[in-house]
């Protein structure tokens, strides 16, 4: 007799959303996670409400509304002096954001009879789990199921080592006075979201990417745009470097890298690490694969029997919203669904930045190398007339479509609200609509996604606007 059905390790978005969806199905579920908030005291929500997505979006949308004030509140006519901002009170409603949505995730455990179990898990054989207490105890417990969901951390650099000036993605999200110069290793999400909001606050910023391609796996015209708008916006960013050193003297960091020009040295404030995450897989006697993820097959089991991994700890895309969709899966499956495999081609990406990017499915690049014949519409911002009352008009809505079959096969966003816009995209090629179907969909006037609609239209060079 098993203490459990099924016993959960990690509750990030992977872990709590397979928790609940095993206790609705009627298993008896725990969830056991090490995490402790900043009063050191047992929180739920892992990486992603703690120190990942809700953080950085609460600091993104301070920093906006700052940024807004200052450079663009007088085109409205909106006056403001001795604007100021008190960098105490944006961590605080941070810090309270957090708070109301973990305790959400604590409330929405009692509501399903989750149990929640506070400490570190040990996978100690034959579907037992030691765990070590904050207070040092220990307790063995049992269950017919394990879901590994211990998630991911971010990947240090030996040339970077973390200090007081050099930090990873957590340390840049609790700065508590604005970095006059801030440097960043990675262009990517992380780099470019955190690098956003203190640059909207007053950062100089310098990026240091080390591919020669800016947002490598983004729609190429919309990284081209993109590139161009953080320009306009003061942020640097330089391709193809390769940081070779750093020191720290009095409170300053050295940052030597090289590129195709040769050596340079870079002097800032403080330095963000923020070159990719890697899987947790301390503690966990199952297989890995060569990049160190847990090895799973389609329906996430591990190698052995009753044994899952989700979410970042078993690689793809490291996104909340993925592991979240690998969490219901795995718990259908346990409770003996019939499940289907998550659709990772139908997942979409989108990094927060002004302006927003925000794509799902394939890119042009893609599709010419699968050798598929496609036809591309396009429709700016600059010619939607929701966009030019908000006064913000920079990017673009590009569709891409089977020639042949009409079927939508990319949706490419970048411009106000791309995040929210991307869903109708998402809906349209879960349901393999054609151009067609969308061009039939009525879209509400004015708003943001007649874009959409438009850049249908251009598909069939139809387009009533441009
Ligand atoms: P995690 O959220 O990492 O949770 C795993 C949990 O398991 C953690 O609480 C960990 O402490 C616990 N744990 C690990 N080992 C053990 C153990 N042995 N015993 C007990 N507990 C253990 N993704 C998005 O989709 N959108 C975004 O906007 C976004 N923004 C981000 C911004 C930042 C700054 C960062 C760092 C990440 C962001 N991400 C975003 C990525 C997202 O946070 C992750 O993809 C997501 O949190 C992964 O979920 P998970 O449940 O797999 O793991
Ligand atoms: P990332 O993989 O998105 O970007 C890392 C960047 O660093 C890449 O562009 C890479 O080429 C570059 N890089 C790697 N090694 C380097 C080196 N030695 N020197 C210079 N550049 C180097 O990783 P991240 O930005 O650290 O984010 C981690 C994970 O969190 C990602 O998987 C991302 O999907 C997720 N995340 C998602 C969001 C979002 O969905 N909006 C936001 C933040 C983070």
């Amino acid at each position: 007799m098993t203490d459990y059905n099924v016993i959960v390790i990690g509750a990030g978005p992977a872990g709590y959303v397979a928790a609940i969806r095993c206790a609705q199905l009627g298993m008896t579920t725990a969830c056991i996670d090490h995490r402790l908030n900043a009063e050191q005291k047992p929180v739920l929500g892992g990486t992603c409400l703690n120190v990942g997505c809700i953080p950085s979006k609460t600091l993104l949308d301070s920093s906006h509304h700052y940024y807004f004030m200052q450079k663009q509140a007088a085109a409205h006519g909106i006056k403001c002096d001795g604007l100021s901002i008190d960098i105490a009170a944006m961590h605080a409603r941070k810090f309270k954001v957090i708070k109301i949505l973990t305790h959400g995730i604590a409330s929405l455990f009692k509501k399903n009879k989750v149990t929640h179990i506070p400490g570190n898990a040990r996978l100690s054989g034959d579907k037992q789990i030691e765990i070590t207490a904050h207070d040092g105890s220990t307790q063995i417990l049992s269950a017919d199921n394990i879901i590994i969901a211990t998630g991911s951390s971010p990947v240090q650099m030996p040339v970077a080592p973390l200090n007081e000036n050099i930090v990873d993605s957590t340390g840049a999200l609790a700065f508590d006075t604005v970095p006059p110069r801030l440097g960043i290793i990675g262009a990517g999400a992380i780099g470019l979201e955190l690098g956003s909001v203190w640059s909207r606050l007053g950062s100089k910023v310098t990026l240091l990417e080390a591919l020669p391609d800016f947002l490598v796996h983004a729609d190429r015209h919309i990284a081209r745009v993109v590139q161009g708008e953080l320009k306009k916006q003061g942020l640097k960013i330089h391709l193809n470097a390769q940081v070779t050193a750093t020191s720290v003297h009095s409170q300053e960091v050295t940052v030597t890298y090289t590129d195709k020009k040769g050596e340079h040295t870079l002097l800032v404030d403080k330095l963000i690490v923020a070159v990719g995450r890697q899987p947790n897989t301390t503690d966990l006697e199952v297989p890995l694969n060569t990049q160190g993820f847990i090895s799973v097959d389609t329906h996430c089991q591990t190698d052995i029997p009753g044994i899952y991994a989700i979410g970042d700890v078993i690689g793809g895309p490291m996104l909340a919203h993925k592991g979240s969709e690998e969490g219901v899966m795995v718990a259908e499956h346990i409770a003996g669904h019939k499940t289907h495999a998550v659709s990772y081609e139908m997942m979409p990406y989108i990094v927060y930045i002004t302006p927003e990017i925000a794509w799902v499915g394939k890119t042009e690049a893609q599709l010419k190398s699968a050798g598929i014949a496609y036809t591309v519409g396009q429709f700016p911002f600059a010619a939607c007339g929701r966009a030019r009352a908000s006064g913000d008009i920079s990017g673009m809505v590009r569709i891409m479509a089977d020639t042949q079959s009409d079927r939508i096969l990319g949706v490419h966003i970048c411009g106000l609200s791309a995040s929210e816009l991307i869903a109708e995209a998402v809906l349209a090629i879960t349901l393999k609509s054609t151009i067609e179907d969308l061009v039939k969909t009525i879209h509400a006037h004015p708003t943001l996604s007649e874009a959409t609609h438009e850049a249908a239209l251009a598909v069939k060079g139809r387009m009533i606007h441009g």
